[in-house]
């Protein structure tokens, strides 16, 4: 099909201005930190910051990987930096939010994966915090148990790990990625008796059939909660837009969602995986 560029009218967002939105910007340049809201200049950052939230990505803003979506740099990372699962811990203490999402790059250099910065971030956060509600979105750890076992290990009340298109399409979008490597991921966490989320970008060349399929086998994973957004392009260099999917299209998927029997669905055109993630924390909170 035809590459759609100019974004439709549910695309225009609000710009980020007010006294929460400094807050958090503050918090986050004198913690140094860094979040996946400006890594990936998520169109969000105005309700978000403005509600005083954002989401910090650990293990520096260096990735391993170079997945065609994604603005995150890709190059060697910097050493780990034992200090940072305090920072994040104290930044979200002064951010005083009820529920906190952390990301990460991919550490694919390091033997654990960055598993253990992973383990003593959730700890801290939890240790400052102590009733806080933490999501933690983390890499695939190539599916292998032992790194995997420090989150489950870490307790975190929701853990995600983005499947993010369809299994056709995943050597294209995620190049070092394996659609079926990231279901065990998910499986493994169910296993360790994490409640688990998933998210699907729409917009990069799947038919909805294909969608569907991915949503039942991210069932057949056992996965609680998914979420559904539009892809955006986030520069010239990266993949691009092939469709720019109507609210419709989102709601429709939302109610096969329900259908295939998951918990709660987040569907809608600038969903991402840290949207409304307060909503699918707690246990039960079906629709
Ligand atoms: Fe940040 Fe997520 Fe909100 Fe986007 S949706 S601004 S990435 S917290
Ligand atoms: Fe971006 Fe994550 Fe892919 Fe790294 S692994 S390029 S941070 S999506």
């Amino acid at each position: 099909p035809e590459v759609q560029s100019k974004k439709p009218s549910w695309l225009r967002v609000k710009l980020p201005i007010g006294e929460e939105y400094k807050h958090v910007r503050g918090l986050v340049d004198t913690h140094k930190l860094h979040t996946i809201c400006e890594s990936g200049n998520c169109p969000n950052m105005g309700e978000c910051w403005g509600e005083g939230t954002a989401t910090f990505m650990i293990l520096g803003n260096i990735c391993t990987r170079s997945c065609g979506f994604c603005a995150v740099a890709t190059g060697r990372p910097l050493a780990v930096d034992w200090d940072e699962p305090q920072r994040v811990a104290e930044a979200i203490q002064l951010m005083k939010v009820k529920h906190a999402v952390i990301t990460s790059v991919d550490r694919d250099e390091i033997k654990d994966g960055g598993s253990i910065i992973w383990y003593n971030t959730i700890k801290a956060v939890y240790a400052l915090n102590p009733t806080t509600t933490l999501e933690t979105l983390i890499p695939d750890f190539k599916a292998e148990r032992e790194n995997i076992q420090r989150i489950i290990d870490a307790a975190p009340n929701v853990v995600s790990h983005n499947i993010e298109t369809v299994e056709r399409l995943t050597r294209t979008v995620r190049i070092q990625a394996k659609y079926w490597r990231s279901m065990e991921t998910l499986r493994i966490l169910k296993q360790g008796g994490m409640r688990t989320k998933s998210g699907i970008m729409l917009g990069l060349g799947e038919t909805k059939e294909e969608v569907i399929q991915t949503m039942q086998d991210l069932k057949e994973s056992n996965v609680d909660v998914i979420t559904i957004g539009q892809y955006l392009q986030p520069s010239k260099k990266h993949l691009p837009v092939q469709r720019f999917v109507h609210p419709d299209e989102f709601a429709e998927l939302r109610e096969i969602g329900y259908q295939i029997g998951f918990d709660y669905v987040e569907s809608g055109p600038l969903v991402r995986s840290s949207y409304h993630s307060d909503k699918h924390v707690i246990a039960g909170y079906g629709r």
